[in-house]
């Protein structure tokens, strides 16, 4: 192993921000935490900064700067402000690993300016590749940069495929003799709830997850199948392939997470207690294995392993999807700009749990697609919807159909 490395960690207060912290704090002589960020809990940020003492920590505005400024006045610790900052510590030289675990559309600038230097990066920020995917992809073949997924699905993926590096062409998989990619989700919390035991649900419902502890915004996607639809098109993406190569599968217990199915029938599948951490530290270390702090996998106490198909009628989100990576072009960074709205007003009470598909689906019929093949295009095609999307909130809140 080389010396210690670098990491910055974008997204340090949130639920992905804190499993990679604990792993941080296992492995102090391989790891050493160089910048970290946050953006609105600034009492967490300061105790991330006391205990790790990174060379900068990155925040939002001046007023939070002041913030955190007072509470950790007698560290090192340098508090730069602002959206250049975040760029600039995921390409500073020093760092060598930048885990970008921004949530939503925020987190895309500083992704990309990480992939742009040549860094390991380890993306959850899914949503970045969604909205930029062909963009980005070009960027870290262009660059070298080794793109390592930790949504757990997605490592599990490439887990199972043969050790081939990071780089996935669209011959990669089929001179592999990948037959399909088996993408497992868990159905969230309302799993088997018929299209009428979906109205009215409450956003405390539909953030309590059955198997994964996560940020609100994920666990929303969850319960409306709209994280594997985005994942879906990770997928595509990260590993090069069509839709129709990828099928989803839903298992409940979610101890799968994710399959490879080969053309001599063989079905490759990773296993392991649903736990962010092992995704994580396998892309801290990969091509190593280090100690995650996750319990080793009791098979006697699972017992059981269910698999079934996604009901995609009841949570169109996933069909949803599939068509914008299919449309092609600046479609997905129409669908993830729809949905970030939506999920924030049924967050706040505005909408319905059913309206967020209607919101989205509104937003990909009334939106013209253009091409993605800038920055600046995908940047002015996702502050559209939003403006778009957020005009559309006052029609569909007035429509809002009641609980029984
Ligand atoms: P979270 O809400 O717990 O944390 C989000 C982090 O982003 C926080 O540090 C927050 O301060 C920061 N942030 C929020 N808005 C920001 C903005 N406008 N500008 C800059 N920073 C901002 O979310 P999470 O569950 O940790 O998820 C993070 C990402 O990882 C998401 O893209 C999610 O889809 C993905 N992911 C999460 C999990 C999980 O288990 N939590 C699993 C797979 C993938
Ligand atoms: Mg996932």
């Amino acid at each position: 192993m080389s010396a210690s490395q670098n990491i910055t960690l974008l997204g340090a207060t949130g639920s992905i921000g804190g499993s990679t912290l604990d792993i941080l704090s296992r492995h102090p002589d391989r790891y050493r935490l160089f910048a970290v960020s946050g953006y609105r809990r600034m009492k967490a940020l300061a105790e991330i900064c006391h205990t790790f003492q990174p060379v900068y920590a990155v925040v939002p505005d001046d007023s939070a700067a002041e913030h955190l400024r007072s509470q950790i006045s007698e560290l090192k610790t340098e508090v730069l402000v602002g959206e250049d900052a975040l760029e600039r510590v995921a390409e500073a030289p020093e760092a060598d690993i930048v885990v970008a675990a921004i949530v939503g559309a925020a987190g895309l600038l500083p992704a990309l300016a990480a992939v742009k230097a040549g860094k390991r990066i380890l993306l959850a920020n899914k949503e970045a590749l969604v909205m930029s995917g062909q963009l980005f992809m070009d960027q870290v073949k262009r660059s070298g940069a080794e793109l390592l997924p930790i949504d757990s699905e997605h490592n599990a993926i490439f887990q199972c495929l043969p050790a081939q590096g990071t780089h996935f062409d669209d011959q990669s998989l089929p001179s592999s003799g990948v037959r399909q990619i088996l993408l497992t989700a868990s159905g969230g919390p309302f799993r088997g709830f018929s299209v009428d035991q979906l109205v009215g649900v409450t956003p405390e419902q539909a953030v309590a997850h059955p198997n994964w502890s996560m940020g609100q915004k994920i666990s929303v996607d969850s319960a409306t199948l709209m994280n594997k639809g985005l994942e879906l098109i990770e997928a595509c993406w990260l590993f090069s392939v069509q839709p129709d190569a990828i099928q989803v599968v839903v298992h409940p217990e979610s101890i799968v997470h994710s399959m490879v199915s080969y053309n001599d029938g063989s079905v490759m599948a990773q296993l392991g207690n649903p736990d962010m951490r092992t995704p994580i530290a396998y892309g801290l270390a990969w091509p190593e294995r280090i100690d995650a702090g996750v319990k080793s996998l009791d098979l006697f106490q699972v017992a059981q392993l269910n698999f079934e198909q996604a009901d995609e009628v009841a949570f169109p989100c996933l069909a949803l999807a599939r068509q914008a990576f299919i449309l092609g072009g600046t479609a997905p960074a129409i669908l993830n700009a729809a949905n970030e709205v939506a999920v924030e007003a049924f967050l706040a009470n505005h909408i319905n749990f059913e309206q967020i598909p209607e919101m989205c689906r509104y937003a990909l019929d009334h939106i013209s697609v253009e091409n993605a093949d800038s920055l600046e295009a995908i940047l002015a095609c996702d502050q559209k919807t939003r403006t778009i999307c957020r005009s559309h909130l006052e029609h569909l809140s007035m429509h809002r159909v009641k609980a029984q």
